[in-house]
């Protein structure tokens, strides 16, 4: 990655935060996205460029209407006329079911789906030919959770992942999809916080454990090496061996 650039979005926090880590640590100048916490971010920053690597902070509320221009602005400023070379897209909101507002469907479905087309339509012309989409779904396209809504977006996702690999294949860009499975986060609190929960979910995961950011930051850094060329339009599942009976 050396001599590389990437964006990450929501890298603030999680399991974007740990992407962002593992892509500067592979070399890549990395813009680090958030989309309100300021103070995450920028120890995301600091952690980077204290392990010796490179990033910038780039703002953008993706629930806002404006929130994918503010942020391929950002982008830009930070790049400095640089390409960009990967794109991964793992910023989301969490919820909720089929007590949703139209509100509160439109939010998520605004920050999980209608932000990642458009980053990927208005970076397109950054992207260097060859260049790397990775987006960020979830195994609960595959089994059944309370938060149908947010369930659907990644369906979403699943979906888009396909269409634009065959799309931008001419330009021997790769579009792939990371599907982690319960991975410790501030998404999922109860975790740390219900007495039990994380030594339950490792008894329905094959190698016995709560997945972490790490595990799938690595996942997501396959797709940007030269050893993933001939991978695209797949989704695959980065959870442990969650469920395998
Ligand atoms: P976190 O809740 O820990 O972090 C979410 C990130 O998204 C933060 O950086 C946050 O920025 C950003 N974000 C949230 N809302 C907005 C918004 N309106 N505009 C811009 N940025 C926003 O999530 P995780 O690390 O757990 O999840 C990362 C990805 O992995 C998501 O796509 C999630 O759906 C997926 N996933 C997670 C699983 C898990 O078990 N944790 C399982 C399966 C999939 P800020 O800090 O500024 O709020």
């Amino acid at each position: 990655m050396t001599n590389r650039t990437a964006l990450v979005t929501g890298a603030s926090r999680g399991i974007g935060r740990a992407i962002a880590e593992r892509l500067a640590a592979d070399g890549a100048l990395v813009a680090v996205h958030y989309g309100s916490n300021k103070a995450a971010a920028l120890e995301t920053v600091a952690a980077i460029e204290a392990a010796g690597g490179h990033a910038f902070p780039v703002e953008a509320d993706l629930a806002q209407q404006d929130g994918v221009d503010v942020l391929i602005d950002g982008l830009k400023e930070g790049l400095a006329g640089k390409p960009l070379d990967v794109l991964v897209n793992n910023a989301a909101v969490f919820g909720p079911g089929i007590d949703a507002t139209e509100d509160e469907f439109d939010r998520v479905f605004r920050v999980n789906v209608r932000a990642p087309f458009f980053i990927i339509q208005k970076a397109l012309p950054l992207l260097r030919d060859g260049g790397r989409i990775i987006n960020i779904s979830s195994g609960v396209t595959w089994f059944a959770v309370p938060e149908a809504v947010y369930a659907m977006t990644k369906g979403a996702l699943n979906t888009l992942g396909r269409s634009l690999a065959n799309t931008l294949g001419d330009r021997g860009i790769t579009v792939n999809t990371i599907a982690p499975g319960i991975t410790r986060s501030d998404m999922n609190t109860w975790l740390d916080d219900v007495p039990g929960a994380a030594d339950g979910v490792a008894k329905i995961v094959a190698l016995g454990r709560v997945g972490e950011a790490a595990d799938i930051a690595d996942a997501v850094a396959f797709f940007t090496t030269p050893d993933s060329r001939w991978v695209t339009g797949q989704v695959l599942d980065v959870n442990g061996g969650l469920y395998l009976g």
